[in-house]
């Protein structure tokens, strides 16, 4: 199969599929999908409740094991019909950045706190992950409140300590489930654009599982699934396939203007 894959692709799916229990029960959540993402993509994943997205993403976050095909991330075979890593706790901490609906902040823990966290389980020394967590918070803008606790922060604020935290390790791969449906319209848009910033800025790629219509137009591509299928991939902007290089002149054209 690996033929057939994407060399330059950060996410790369080929014939993909996972089921949930057997027999009569069984339910086929996902069935022969395959992608391939690049960097500085930003993708909306959207679909009817049930139709697989969520378990798209925890495949793709190796936190949920298909039950077939191949899956390459950030240039390493992770799944062959079987994983082929073993340490999947350490892959997720090091490739994968995950953002969630609701922030889900250690309580105990300030801002800075809670980013620092994920860099030195990942093996960060504490001068460094400091160091490192002040520099992210203030690029997401929120670094005055560094020393706040979770409680004492805002929702948006929150959310973009969320977010430094699932930067922390320059992760290439940034899932996120939902992450503008606390927010109103306008704290969206922001959030959207945020996050094609990080796209570009980390030569990542982003995947957004959303019912927000109002931020369709933010994606380069939408993936459309419908019981467990990749039913069609809708191109949103013009250059959604054209390379990193481009979207970085674009990107700061835009911010310019
Ligand atoms: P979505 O996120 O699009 O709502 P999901 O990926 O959560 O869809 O679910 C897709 C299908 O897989 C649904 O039919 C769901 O019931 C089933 N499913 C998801 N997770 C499990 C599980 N852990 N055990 C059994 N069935 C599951
Ligand atoms: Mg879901």
């Amino acid at each position: 199969m690996a033929g057939l894959a994407e060399p330059n692709a950060l996410v790369d799916l080929r014939g993909v599929s996972k089921s949930f229990g057997e027999g009569e029960r069984r339910v086929d959540a996902l069935v022969d999908v395959s992608l391939s993402l690049f960097a500085g993509q930003v993708v909306g994943l959207i679909g009817p409740s049930g139709s697989g997205k969520t378990t798209l993403l925890n495949v793709v976050g190796c936190v949920t094991e298909p039950s077939g095909g191949w899956m390459r991330l950030n240039g390493e075979v992770v799944y062959d019909q079987r994983w082929l890593r073993r340490d999947l706790r350490r892959l997720r901490l090091e490739e994968i950045g995950f953002i969630f609906q609701t922030h889900n902040l250690l309580p105990f823990l300030t801002a800075a706190e809670n980013v620092m966290e994920v860099m030195e389980l990942a093996g960060a020394r504490s001068a460094e992950a400091r160091a490192r967590a002040g520099d992210l918070l203030d690029y997401l803008q929120v670094g005055r409140r560094k020393n706040a606790m979770p409680a004492q922060l805002s929702g948006g604020e929150a959310q973009r300590v969320a977010i430094a935290r699932a930067l922390a390790n320059r992760p290439k791969i940034i899932l996120a489930d939902e992450p503008t449906a606390p927010l109103d319209s306008e704290r969206a848009g922001i959030v959207m654009d945020l996050l094609r910033r990080i796209a570009v800025d980390q030569e990542a790629t982003i995947i957004v599982v959303t019912h927000d219509e109002s931020i369709f137009d933010r994606f380069d591509s939408i993936y459309h699934l419908r019981d467990g299928h990749l039913v069609s991939i809708e191109n949103v902007k013009a250059n959604a396939h054209r390379p990193i290089d481009a979207r970085r002149s674009d990107e700061t054209a835009r911010n310019a203007s």
